[in-house]
């Protein structure tokens, strides 16, 4: 087993082992350059590097190629194109340039670009990311890349990710000369993205409208039982799940992604995969595929794979945790805190601008989760609470208030620095608690952001950290750059940080209702629904932080937003319209139905018995009319409120009114069909259930 692993492992790659083989040594070393440094690549290497490209693919089964995207829609995009060019009659060549291998053109006007993109201009360009591999899938070449309009403007999620991994290593790079490193060129992220997700059985997805159109279910009383016998969390693999699972691990491996780790979950049918991390650009192009095989494989199998971020209510939703750190190009993580008083200081004043970034753009790092599915979760006792806040762990917190208080640390092994501050003793990793209730959590040599929910692209969280970081550490080392007493400096500006953010630090219960009223105290934002969060997003401060790092200019920003407001909008309509099928086409009908179905019985009964007692039918008969009629009302509220917020024009105002009006009457309507299933025959109810849905496989 373990040599056909390594066979398959990455076979279908153009990766640095295929590059090195395949490319003339010049050109591969030109290649591997621009791929370390973030530059832009030579016409004529690109000519060299496509042919090659095209040779393997056809060797693996290629006959086209595809620009692959990320464009705003949260899904990746592909268009096709074969290799073959006619060189005579019945005659064709496989041919593929350097031209079509960087830049692809491709009609944009049906993503969606949040008014970047006049429908008149139509026209948008692929260009490829040589950071990210390609690779061979169902016979063509993926050539990841990034999507942007005539005028340049990012009309993705891959664009605004390069260029803040840019800006992370530029102002990184200032700072690691401060500490002598004369060498690093290039400072990357690395993220490891560990992926939830829920398994339920085809036959009955289908039966279900609401999982169909919406990935989650509307309607559904609770099974009588749920998570709380703690049974399923990293319990025995069914064999239809274990099977599944080894055939997407082979899938994922054959295209290069290290996946690592699968388990059960908390929930019922719920699971998890995590691999082994990778730069940040490549990390978001192996989750994309992840979450893609994630699907076909299940199908394959007779399963759906439900990625939504809360398939069913009353049990664990599911999260994506975004681990995150920082890497030199000689592999050195930045976030171990080293055993010299000078990798001590280095390691701390990263903390210190990781720290400020997150207490400064609260606002960012809770905008790129908002999304409508992920509103079901954050704050509800099951993920980290819509509040921003970090966990250090019991001795991070307190060698940093001893910093901030300029007394020595009393730790193991603690001495002082010649900076003046306490320096850390050999730190161990272990006692970084997990507190799975915390946003952003360190865990020993990584942060941890918890917040991200499971449907999600992860590359605008990314995009964030990266940004605010550079943001930090450029602040830093303007300060840094000019000081006559270097470690005097660093004390300095360590002390005055870690004062004055150190109420963004928390290390008690996220889910507590303490913890809501001490973050108000502190003054940190709370904001519960993603409508709350999407209007910060394109605010004066976050409009300069992303353009002074040339990350997003103001219209990019602008677009996105309205991006967000829009897509809350249209997902609130689609699950609305669905529930009012569903209700008034199957449950109405199959309440009512059952409610004849009593009557006739209690007739029937009487005919025989004239006396007969029928104080149950009568029950049954009363309580499900009157719930029926109430059902049947609140179909046409929510009907209402579907129409108000879809005549309302301004975007951030119809999120708004879908938020206000449209969720609410979903509420009410689900209550009172929920309340209907737990009394109606299972013989008349149109749909499988919780039970059916969760325990069936
Ligand atoms: P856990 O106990 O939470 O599973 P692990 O150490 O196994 O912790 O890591 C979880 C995830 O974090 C994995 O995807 C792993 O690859 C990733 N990870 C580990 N180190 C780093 C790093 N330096 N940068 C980014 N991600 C990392
Ligand atoms: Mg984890």
């Amino acid at each position: 087993m373990e040599k056909r692993v390594s066979e398959i492992f990455g076979s279908m790659v153009f990766n640095d082992e295929v590059m090195r083989e395949r490319l003339p040594k010049e050109v591969y070393k030109s290649l591997t350059k621009t791929i370390a440094t973030g530059k832009t690549i030579d016409a004529s290497v690109a000519d060299v590097v496509a042919n090659a490209m095209k040779d393997w693919a056809i060797e693996k089964g290629a006959t086209h190629y595809t620009h692959w995207f990320q464009p705003l829609t949260g899904v990746t995009a592909e268009k096709h194109d074969s290799f073959i060019a006619p060189v005579g009659p019945c005659k064709v060549v496989m041919e593929f340039s350097g031209k079509e291998l960087i830049k692809g053109e491709s009609d944009a006007s049906s993503f969606p670009s949040g008014g970047l993109r006049a429908t008149f201009e139509a026209r948008g360009y692929t260009a490829w990311d040589p950071g990210s591999y390609a690779f061979v899938k169902d016979g063509s070449l993926y050539i990841p890349t990034a999507f942007c309009s005539y005028t340049g403007d990012a009309l993705d999620t891959k664009t605004p990710l390069l260029r803040s991994m840019d800006a992370i290593s530029t102002q990184g790079i200032r700072l690691l000369r401060l500490f002598g490193d004369t060498t690093t060129k290039r400072l990357s992220t690395t993220v490891g993205a560990e992926q939830e997700y829920f398994i339920v059985d085809k036959k009955l997805f289908d039966l279900r409208e609401d999982l169909q159109f919406t990935g989650r279910t509307l309607f559904g009383a609770p099974a009588p039982k749920g998570q709380e016998l703690e049974d399923h969390y990293f319990g025995p693999l069914k064999p239809r799940i274990s099977a599944f699972m080894a055939d997407l691990d082979e899938a994922l491996w054959t295209l290069g992604i290290n996946a690592k780790t699968k388990h059960n979950e908390a929930a019922p049918s719920q699971h998890e995969l995590a691999p082994i991390y990778a730069t940040t650009n490549m990390a978001v192009d192996q989750n994309l595929l992840t979450m893609e095989y994630m699907k076909l494989i299940a199908e394959k199998h007779g399963l759906v794979c439900l990625l939504h971020e809360k398939p069913y209510a009353g049990v664990n939703g599911s999260g994506k945790h975004n681990n995150w750190s920082l890497c030199t190009d000689k592999g050195k993580n930045l976030l171990d805190a080293g055993k010299t008083p000078a990798e001590n200081a280095k390691f701390l004043l990263i903390l210190a601008a990781i720290i400020k970034a997150v207490d400064d753009y609260q606002d960012l790092m809770r905008i790129s989760v908002a999304h409508p599915g992920n509103d079901h979760r954050l704050g509800a006792n099951e993920a980290p609470p819509a509040i921003v806040s970090i966990f250090l762990g019991e001795e991070l917190d307190m060698i940093i208030r001893s910093i901030i208080d300029g007394k020595a640390y009393e730790g193991v092994n603690a001495g002082i620095m010649d900076l003046g501050i306490p320096s850390i003793p050999t730190f161990r990793k272990d006692t970084t608690d997990r507190n799975r209730t915390s946003p952003f959590a360190f865990t020993g040599n990584k942060f941890e952001f918890r917040m991200l929910g499971s449907s999600q692209n992860i590359a605008l969280p990314n995009v964030v950290l990266n940004t605010t970081v550079a943001e930090s550490f450029r602040q830093f080392a303007d300060i840094l750059e000019g000081a006559d007493d270097l470690d005097a400096a660093i004390g300095k500006l360590l002390k005055e940080t870690f004062a004055a953010h150190s109420r963004i630090i928390f290390d008690g219960n996220g889910y507590s209702e303490e913890w809501e009223k001490e973050a108000e105290r502190r003054g940190l934002l709370n904001l519960p629904t993603s409508v709350d969060a999407y209007k910060h997003f394109n605010t004066e401060k976050n409009i300069k932080l992303f353009s002074d790092h040339g990350v997003m200019s103001r219209s990019e920003i602008e677009s996105r937003e309205e991006i967000l407001f829009e897509n809350y909008s249209k997902i609130i309509n689609i699950e609305a319209l669905t529930m009012i099928k569903m209700a008034s086409r199957d449950i109405i009908p199959a309440v009512n139905a059952y409610i004849g179905e009593v009557a006739k019985g209690a007739a029937a009964k009487v005919s025989f018995i004239p006396n007969a007692n029928c104080e149950v039918e009568e029950d049954i008969i009363e309580k499900l009319s009157d719930l029926n009629a109430r059902a049947y009302a609140y179909v046409e509220v929510l009907k209402e409120a579907d129409k108000a917020a879809i005549a309302v024009c301004d975007v951030e105002q119809r999120a708004e009114v879908c938020r206000d009006r449209v969720v609410p009457a979903m509420k009410e309507l689900r209550a009172v069909v929920d309340a209907m299933e737990e009394m109606t025959s299972s013989e008349f109810w149109p749909m499988p259930t919780y039970s059916d849905l969760m325990f069936k496989i």
